[in-house]
């Protein structure tokens, strides 16, 4: 039987199969966690991408084998941390990729991780709130409030708090939070030839940016 090469072709997304009765079981997680980092293990293309591979990577060159089964399970969420699912390994590098028989979807495995950890109620106060990035936004930007964050986080004594209760070393430089009013502009071909994912795109920037812009 032959096989088709992945990423021949541009690389599709398929959707995520999370309602599957395998997607939250945990052994079966585990099992595919170790055949696809055994496959990155062995390629190794994707290490200046990002700070998950680097770390799968000293992972097993630390580990007593010297391979992916030399790794404690307990540290495979330690590369899991790393990825904040940019999809850049997904779909720029990986020539395994469906529909190469041996099925490398790194960024979906990692989000699948996560999900299973966070069902497990394993994510901390921190991640959760220094993922709401929009929430986060809406909150610090409000007039008069915007200054006060600002300030406040030139303190030392903030810093210290943001260290020890959220894990934001206190020497980091943080960018300040900004109100002012912005455009934006979606530029595309025509209105004739639109396709239904670019129009649905711009309609979600439009809802989305509602009342963030003048
Ligand atoms: S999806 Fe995750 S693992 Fe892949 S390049 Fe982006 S951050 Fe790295
Ligand atoms: S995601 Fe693909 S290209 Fe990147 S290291 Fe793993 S196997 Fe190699």
């Amino acid at each position: 039987m032959s096989t088709r090469e992945g990423s021949l072709e541009a690389p599709t997304r398929h959707p995520l199969d999370w309602k599957s009765a395998d997607f939250y079981d945990e052994a079966k997680l585990d099992k595919e966690l170790e055949r696809v980092f055994d496959i990155c293990h062995g390629c190794r293309r994707c290490v200046n991408l990002c700070t998950a591979f680097p770390t799968l990577f000293d992972l097993v060159d630390g580990s007593p084998t010297l391979e992916v089964d030399g790794v404690k399970k307990a540290d495979f969420g330690k590369v899991v941390d790393q990825c904040y699912l940019c999809d850049m390994c997904y779909m720029t590098k990986c020539p395994y990729v469906p529909p190469h028989a041996w099925n490398v979807d790194f960024p979906h495995l990692m989000l699948r991780a996560k999900a299973v950890k966070f069902r497990e109620g394993g994510v901390k106060l921190r991640d959760k709130l220094l993922s709401s990035t929009d929430a986060m936004g809406k909150l610090a930007t409000i007039p008069v409030v915007v200054q006060a964050v600002n300030a406040v986080n030139k303190t030392g004594f903030a810093r210290g708090i943001m260290d020890g209760l959220l894990g934001i070393h206190k020497d980091r430089v943080l960018p300040e939070y900004d109100n002012t009013p912005y455009d934006i502009w979606a530029v595309y071909p025509s209105r004739r030839h639109l396709s239904a994912k670019v129009r649905l795109f711009v309609d979600h920037v439009e809802e989305q940016f509602k009342g963030a812009g003048r």
